[in-house]
């Protein structure tokens, strides 16, 4: 059964992967729309998208689109699932899902109801690299794992410096944008849940409108755990990282904050270093079968609507912590 896709948005993220990430999984794009109805119908044309519009109601009435691809700015995510989901199509939602943990679950709330599939975008917990440490750390090789530091500062492209730093109402700023990947990433490779936070956020310059554009936190997790993020619009040399340190050895992987399957992960122990090996399958096609999956009744998606909301309820921690410069608890309401 091919499922026939519409995408909400005409949005960078759905021309450079997740169109792509459909055909791979013998998906169809059938329309797309955009705000502006110039912008659709060039979008169209130049994905190979045979309708565009700009009425949010007309693409969810159409009955030949099964599932909706969610990519527009922060703010519109909430009204646009819950709109899906009462129109009956299945819905991958891009992170975060809202602006508030409320809205966050109204979205997947609705889409409960309704009986759709309901998926949030977190792409690194499909990396062959992530998925290999999870294994790894499943299979007893670093002991207990006692530490993990996640390298995430990266630079913005000129091209993408646009609503992430000027934007508060559109959920601009890194906490949203980045932060919640971390807490995607480090919950999906450890097992294990958040569940106090401090941070400290910069405004270096680059994002104005008293966003931020770089944040450290500190992290407590459930087991004990304890975990270290850095995440940056403005770091453009720094490289990516994670690390997760145990009783029994460490895994060390570099160049794994990204979108492209790539970097190294090493074991070392008492015994030396070791390679861990992975594969290198686009991140983006394997969420996409999981949800094509999911959809014929097959599984869940790589990444559910309860993912979603609890990466958001990190990021929100971590703004609240920034503020006010105290430990905060990491609140999901599930
Ligand atoms: P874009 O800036 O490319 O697109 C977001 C919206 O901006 C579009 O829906 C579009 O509105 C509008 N827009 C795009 N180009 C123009 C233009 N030239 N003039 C005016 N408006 C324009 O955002 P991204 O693709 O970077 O991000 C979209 C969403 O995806 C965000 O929620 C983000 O957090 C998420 N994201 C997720 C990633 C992941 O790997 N999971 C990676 C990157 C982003 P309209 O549709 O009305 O035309």
């Amino acid at each position: 059964m091919t499922i026939r896709w519409g995408l909400i948005g005409a949005s960078n993220i759905a021309r450079e992967y997740v169109i792509n990430a459909i055909r791979h999984n013998d998906g169809e794009t059938v329309a797309v729309m955009s705000a502006s109805a110039d912008r659709a119908r060039d979008y169209a044309a130049a994905n190979g998208i045979p309708n565009a519009t700009d009425d949010l109601d007309a693409l969810l009435a159409r009955p030949d689109i099964d599932a909706v691809y969610i990519s527009t700015t922060n703010e519109l995510h909430r009204d646009q699932a819950i709109a899906a989901a009462k129109a009956g199509k299945h819905i991958l939602c891009e992170k975060p899902l809202a602006l508030t943990l409320a809205d966050a679950h109204a979205a997947v709330n609705a889409a409960k109801a309704a009986g759709v599939v309901f998926a949030t975008n977190h792409h690194l917990r499909n990396a062959g690299a992530h998925r290999a440490m999870r294994h790894a750390i499943q299979d007893g090789r670093i002991g207990r794992p006692l530490a993990a530091r996640v390298f995430h500062a990266v630079y913005l492209p000129p091209s993408l410096q646009g609503w992430r730093i000027n934007a508060p109402a559109a959920g601009g700023g890194v906490i949203l944008d980045i932060a919640v990947h971390d807490a995607d990433t480090l919950r999906f490779v450890l097992d294990d849940e958040p569940e106090s936070v401090v941070a400290i956020t910069q405004s270096s310059g680059m994002a104005s409108a008293g966003l931020e554009d770089a944040v450290m936190t500190s992290v407590t997790f459930r087991s004990g755990l304890i975990a270290q993020t850095h995440d940056a619009f403005t770091a453009q040399y720094a490289g990516t990282g994670f690390e997760v340190h145990g009783t029994e050895g460490s895994l060390i992987a570099h160049d794994v904050m990204t979108q492209k399957p790539i970097g190294s992960v090493m074991l070392r122990n008492k015994d030396g270093e070791h390679p861990l090996p992975f594969d290198h399958n686009d991140l983006y096609v394997r969420a996409l079968g999981a949800f094509h999956a999911a959809i014929r009744g097959e599984g869940q998606p790589a990444a559910t609507g309860e993912d979603g909301i609890r990466s958001l309820a990190f990021g929100l921690a971590v703004a609240e912590a920034a503020r006010t410069g105290m430990a905060v608890k990491v609140e999901t309401g599930l």
